[in-house]
């Protein structure tokens, strides 16, 4: 999970919400992926999504070899979650819990749907990926409030007296 929460660091430093992911095979990472969305505005360009993709180049195979295990910093969506199960993933280890309801990761492990099983383990490093979301999502909620700050102070020059605007 290390390596999945420094993938998301990588996310980060970017710019973008701090999801990452590894795959694993025989103890090695042998692809990562961060969310990537802002930069490619991809729907899909979440960071399991890059992880798996990467590894089945890797493999040169859709279907990775049994023993591949998937790590990702946050529980995966349902779009992810399938891509796991098509890509057959052995087991998944996720860090944070997604809200209630807004993933199908269970339903989808047991749905059973392509004849294939993925073992799934939630809450792993769970601490160290939650406090990544939120401190992202606290420090993006306080520079909204200074910019909203911003804007009112400047707007206020404006009535006020005979700054320029550059
Ligand atoms: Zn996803």
């Amino acid at each position: 999970m290390g390596a999945a929460i420094r993938a998301a660091k990588s996310g980060l430093r970017r710019g973008e919400v701090p999801i990452g992911a590894v795959v694993v095979y025989g103890d090695e990472v042998i692809s990562r992926g961060y969310n990537r969305r802002a930069e490619k505005q991809l729907a899909s360009a979440h960071a399991e999504m890059m992880a798996i993709d990467a590894a089945c180049r890797k493999f040169g195979s859709w279907r990775l070899p049994e023993g591949c295990e998937l790590y990702v910093t946050l529980e995966p969506c349902p779009m992810c979650m399938g891509a796991a199960l098509n890509a057959r993933v052995d087991k998944l280890y996720f860090g944070a819990y997604e809200q209630k309801g807004r993933s199908m990761t269970a339903a989808l492990a047991e749905a059973n749907l392509l004849n294939h099983k993925t073992e799934v383990t939630g809450g792993v490093s769970e601490r160290e990926c939650s406090a990544l979301l939120t401190g992202f999502f606290a420090a993006l909620r306080e520079k909204q409030k200074a910019e909203k700050a911003e804007r009112k102070n400047s707007g206020n020059n404006c009535a006020d007296g005979p700054e320029t605007l550059d």
